[in-house]
């Protein structure tokens, strides 16, 4: 079965720093996940403006029709919904994410497998509740790349 993998968007693929723009990571690491996953995008707050974003990038079309906005990102109900009207196979599902008290919290919870993105502003931020381990932890998306190529390839 193919990896579903589930991308949070902001400090995981889009820095949010000055300009802002996708981390450089994302331009080499984006096109190969594709060839070996099913790529969806989480994200929250305004439509039209999250697109916009999306489309400068040069890996935009990796997500078409798979970009999936919800009104609050703490909204752990409607992230589930979303899940399982649009995934086809639930232990195919990876999360992957900045924010261990948000995406990655709502993994562990859900029984997802995870990947923590540890980088961004919100990579030290201290948890006031014990949420679980991720299944794995890294510091980029060359990180990610390093554990499919170990698990998702055939
Ligand atoms: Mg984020």
């Amino acid at each position: 079965m193919k990896p579903h993998l589930i991308f949070d968007w902001d400090h995981t693929i889009w820095n949010t720093e000055g300009k802002g723009g996708p981390y450089p990571d994302a331009e080499v690491v984006i096109p190969k996940l594709r060839e070996l996953a099913t790529l969806s995008l989480l994200t929250h707050g305004d439509e039209s403006f999250q697109l916009g974003k999306l489309g400068r990038c040069t890996f935009s079309d990796a997500f078409n029709g798979k970009i999936w906005v919800v009104p609050n990102p703490g909204d752990k109900r409607s992230i589930l919904e979303l899940i399982q009207k649009k995934a086809t196979d639930y232990h195919s599902i990876w999360v992957i994410g900045d924010r261990r008290d948000l995406e990655i919290q709502f993994a562990i919870e859900l029984k997802l497998n995870s990947i923590w993105v540890r980088r961004g502003r919100h990579a030290t931020r201290k948890l006031t509740d014990s949420v679980g381990e991720p299944t794995h932890e890294v510091s980029d998306l060359i990180g990610v790349l390093t554990v499919g190529d170990s698990i998702w390839k055939k």
